[in-house]
């Protein structure tokens, strides 16, 4: 593997931040980590669309470029692909859809690569990840070399797994299995706005095609493209609250909207409490929010992983003061 030195990070983080790597590599199969070196410094990056970057980047960052899509096993009912952490989601999404096996079409047009999905369960409109996870590998830094994780393993919660705990930097997802099913295909299209979109196309008996073409069709109409202004896409993720604190709240708030998960628990949406807070379409400097989704902060050209920050805890501190509610960031901070 090339090492590079003081590699530029501009085109590799959707949030446009011209950061700099001291030492940067490709890894193209997982010979490339065998090969390494000692090291205690190692960040892997994979489509850098869900990274906040600082100016300088110290050690070794490894752009997981691992490819490969092969069915690895099937039944009479679905089939179990094995794909190389470095693949486009998307594109991986679009193979299946093309291919007629369904599980995936929900996670259509999320933007990074199939090995960071597993990091944070990457979902969207009624689907996880871990709704079709088999497992995967990962080469441990500390251990030198490589181990299989089960579902179990990868302890998954809302946008949150191991990988974003105890284990943190210190591995290299490679390879990802997935489940997908053969038709007659179950589509999910609980999300309202699925169903809406459907139903203005007069489909009532949506094939998996049709519901990645009406999710690909919502997300344009209201997510900013990265290609036009830098974003990583929701910023926070959505607090999850006890029911008695969420009822107190309503008491100061009465339209605050929630949705019910077990427990005696609520989850209330992290952009509505943003905008409550009047930052919607709001510019600091050369960062702000979105002006359709306060949930999303924006890089108006030039901004620096550290303006985005201050200006991430700028929010983060209005909405404490305004609902006592502690947001947590989505995006991770490198
Ligand atoms: C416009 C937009 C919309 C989005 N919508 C959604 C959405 O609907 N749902 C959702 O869940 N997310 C969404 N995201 C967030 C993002 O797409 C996902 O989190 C995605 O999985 C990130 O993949 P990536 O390859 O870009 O990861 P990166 O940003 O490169 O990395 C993210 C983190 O994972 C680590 N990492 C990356 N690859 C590996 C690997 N192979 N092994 C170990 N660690 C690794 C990195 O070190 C980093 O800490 C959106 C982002 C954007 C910009």
């Amino acid at each position: 593997m090339t090492i590079l030195s003081n590699y530029s990070l501009e085109d590799c983080n959707t949030f446009g931040i011209a950061a700099k790597a001291e030492r940067f590599g490709i890894i193209q199969a997982e010979q490339d980590l065998f090969s390494l070196d000692f090291e205690d410094n190692i960040r892997v990056l994979g489509g850098g669309s869900n990274l906040l970057l600082p100016d300088s980047v110290e050690g070794l960052v490894l752009k997981n470029e691992i490819k490969g899509i092969e069915i690895v096993a099937e039944d009479d009912t679905s089939v179990l692909v094995e794909i190389g952490g470095g693949e486009n989601w998307h594109e991986f999404v679009m193979w299946a859809v093309e291919h007629n096996y369904g599980g995936v079409e929900n996670l259509s047009l999320i933007p990074g690569t199939v090995g960071a999905a597993p990091i944070q369960n990457i979902g969207a409109y009624g689907v996880e990840l871990k709704d079709i996870f088999e497992g995967l590998n990962a080469y441990l830094f500390d251990e030198f070399g490589e181990e299989a994780f089960t579902p179990e393993d990868c302890r998954f919660g809302y946008r949150d797994s191991i990988f974003k705990r105890e284990l943190k930097g210190k591995v290299c997802i490679t390879r990802v299995y997935l489940r997908l099913q053969k038709a007659p295909h179950k589509v999910n299209v609980s999300y309202g706005a699925i169903s809406k979109t459907l139903e203005e196309r007069g489909i009532s008996e949506p094939s998996i095609k049709d519901v990645s073409d009406a999710v690909i069709a919502i997300r344009q109409s209201k997510l900013p493209d990265p290609k036009e202004i830098g974003n990583s896409g929701s910023f926070f993720k959505n607090p999850e609250i006890p029911q008695a604190e969420f009822d107190a709240l309503l008491q100061k708030f009465p339209n605050a909207p929630s949705y019910p998960l077990p427990n005696e628990m609520v989850k209330v949406p992290a952009g509505w409490l943003i905008d409550q807070c009047g930052f919607k379409g709001v510019r600091y400097g050369n960062t702000g929010c979105y002006k359709n989704q306060a949930l999303v902060l924006v890089n108006y050209g030039g901004a620096t992983g550290k303006e985005v920050y201050d200006f991430s805890e700028k929010v983060l501190q209005t909405v404490l003061e305004k609902f006592g509610i502690q947001l947590e960031r989505e995006v991770n901070v490198w």
